[in-house]
This record gives structure tokens, sequence and C-alpha cells, in this order.
């Protein structure tokens, strides 16, 4: 069984019950949940399916995917964080932030 990549402590079970929440639309996803954390991680393609289900319905919240690069600056990357993003989250200069690894992707969650 993997193991959970946010607690690091828990173990991965098969979930077929997992809900989303997208505007008043209640979506039902396959995937894994921790034993321990009880995070939920759908499987990518249910996570797909209902990305074009809550876009065809129109409540998928703008945007969903932008492309950006990374820009260097002094040692290290730098990533912006798109206008609308910011202001749907109200982010600010210094706004602490919390950076995860999930796989191949990268969580960026402010710390309010
Ligand atoms: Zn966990």
């Amino acid at each position: 069984m993997r193991k959970c990549p946010m607690c690091e402590r828990g173990e991965l079970v098969k979930a077929e019950d997992i809900i989303f929440n997208i505007d008043s639309y209640i979506f039902i996803l396959k995937g894994e949940r921790c034993s321990k954390c009880n995070e939920e991680f759908p499987y990518g393609e249910e996570t797909q399916k209902t990305i074009e289900v809550a876009r065809k319905l129109g409540v998928w919240p703008e945007p969903l995917k932008l492309h950006r690069s990374l820009s260097k600056s002094g040692g290290g990357l730098i990533l912006r964080i798109p206008m609308d993003i910011e202001r749907q989250m109200k982010l600010k200069e210094n706004t602490p932030i919390e950076i995860t690894k999930v796989g191949n992707k990268i969580v960026i969650e402010p710390e309010y």
C-alpha cells in the first residue's frame, strides 16, 4: 500500500465516495483516502472527468489551467501568480504560503 504524501504516516485506502462540491453541484469521485489524516486523492482521470462536466455546467471556477514559465532571480526560481488568482484568493505581498509536493505536482497554499 502507498504511504500518504501529506502526513507520511497513513496509508492510502481505496475510496469511492470522495465528495467534490463545486458551486452547489456535488460530484462523487473515486480515488484514495489516507487512513490517518483523511486527506483525499481522487484519481487523475476522475478529476479530469469532473472538470469536464463542471465546465459544461459552467460551474468550474475560472481559470482552470494557466501556463506560466518560471523566471530566475538571484539564485532561485520565481513563479508569478496570475492576477485573477491573486484577487480571488486575496493574496498580498508577504502572504505566507505552504508549498507541498504531491507526486509531480506542486501545491501552493496560503496560510492566512
Ligand atoms: Zn495522511
